[in-house]
């Protein structure tokens, strides 16, 4: 039995891909990449997510994290960024040349791709797919079941491994034939395209563009994942993430390590905050009347603030923040 892996992002239209090439009798295996900024929601219940894949739409999932090389890719990508921090073209270019190092090591016959021509402005033009296949080193093995026939023909059709009479000539941005193929499918229930990529947020891009490039020491997947929750101010020493609602201060408490400070009113009920960076003294306190600001402070003019940094917890007494100063200070 022929094999092939095919990119599977969660949106339809690489399932649909996956799926059509099933149909046509070929072992098909599911690569879903999770990085910090899409599919982190996987991470560390990969076995029950591709177990929940399989039975919803039948794929073979494998899900596996590349996070420390795609922060990097991010960082310096060859061709640049879309609208947003999104740097579209590298990052297919690096999860197709990814799915390659699968095929050669497993021994597979080619690589299938959900890409609709002309749906997405940067990545799906023509020319930009051709060089994400030609830099990739999968020319002639990229094949992209839901635009073929309008697409040269690749090694595993002339091979005769796939009938690409079977294939689709799908273009554009209208969703309509996706929706037709998903009906003769039978799926009913699929994520939105574009699957949740945070680089494409303009408000969660602008941070993470910021945080990559201003910190000296190395980012991991957890700051980004900070970046992401709650309030945020910036301060000299690092930046400070304050919870708008119990969820994110549930986040927030689980995302927080053995170095960052978090804050929070001792007496009343109030908001999470975590400081990520090392804070001088003076940093904390402003942290913690920034907190204090969001806390239920019934107009108190001074408010205990509990600071727990390791194993340490310490109280501090502090006046909230002005609104106006907490406004000024806060960069989204
Ligand atoms: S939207 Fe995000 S996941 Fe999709 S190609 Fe662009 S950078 Fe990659």
């Amino acid at each position: 039995m022929h094999k092939a892996f095919s990119l599977f992002s969660g949106g339809l239209d690489s399932l649909l891909a996956a799926r059509a090439v099933m149909e046509q009798g070929v072992d098909v295996t599911a690569l879903h990449f999770i990085t910090p900024f899409f599919g982190y929601k996987n991470k560390g219940k990969e076995a029950q997510a591709a177990g929940d894949f399989k039975e919803k739409y039948g794929l073979s999932v494998r899900i596996i994290d590349v996070s420390p090389e795609y922060m990097e890719m991010v960082k310096k990508p060859v061709y640049g960024y879309g609208k947003n921090f999104n740097p579209c073209l590298d990052c297919k270019i690096f999860m197709m040349k990814k799915a390659r190092a699968l095929m050669i090591e497993e021994g597979a016959d080619f690589i299938i791709s959900g890409e609709v021509l002309g749906q997405r402005p940067m990545s799906q033009r023509r020319d930009a797919m051709s060089i994400v296949e030609r830099d990739s080193g999968l020319k002639g093995f990229l094949l992209r079941p839901l635009c073929a026939k309008l697409m040269p023909p690749t090694i595993p059709e002339e091979k005769g491994i796939i009938d690409r009479e079977k294939l689709y000539g799908l273009s554009g941005r209208s969703r309509r034939g996706q929706m037709e193929l998903a009906e003769r499918f039978g799926i009913k229930d699929y994520a939105t395209p574009a699957g949740g990529c945070m680089l494409t947020d303009p408000i969660l891009s602008k941070r993470i563009k910021e945080f990559l490039y201003k910190r000296e020491e190395p980012v991991d997947a957890r700051d980004v994942q900070l970046l992401t929750v709650g309030r945020f101010f910036k301060f000299p020493a690092g930046t400070l993430h304050v919870g708008r609602n119990e969820k994110d201060n549930e986040k927030l408490v689980s995302l927080a390590g053995e170095r960052e400070v978090i804050i929070r009113a001792r007496d009343v009920p109030g908001p999470v905050s975590v400081f990520r960076g090392s804070p001088t003294e003076g940093e904390i306190e402003l942290a913690a009347r920034i907190t204090a600001r969001y806390s239920d402070n019934d107009g108190l003019d001074f408010m205990a603030m509990e600071v727990s940094s390791g194993q340490e917890t310490r109280t501090i007494e502090v006046r909230p923040a002005p609104v106006s100063l907490v406004e000024e200070l806060k960069a989204g």
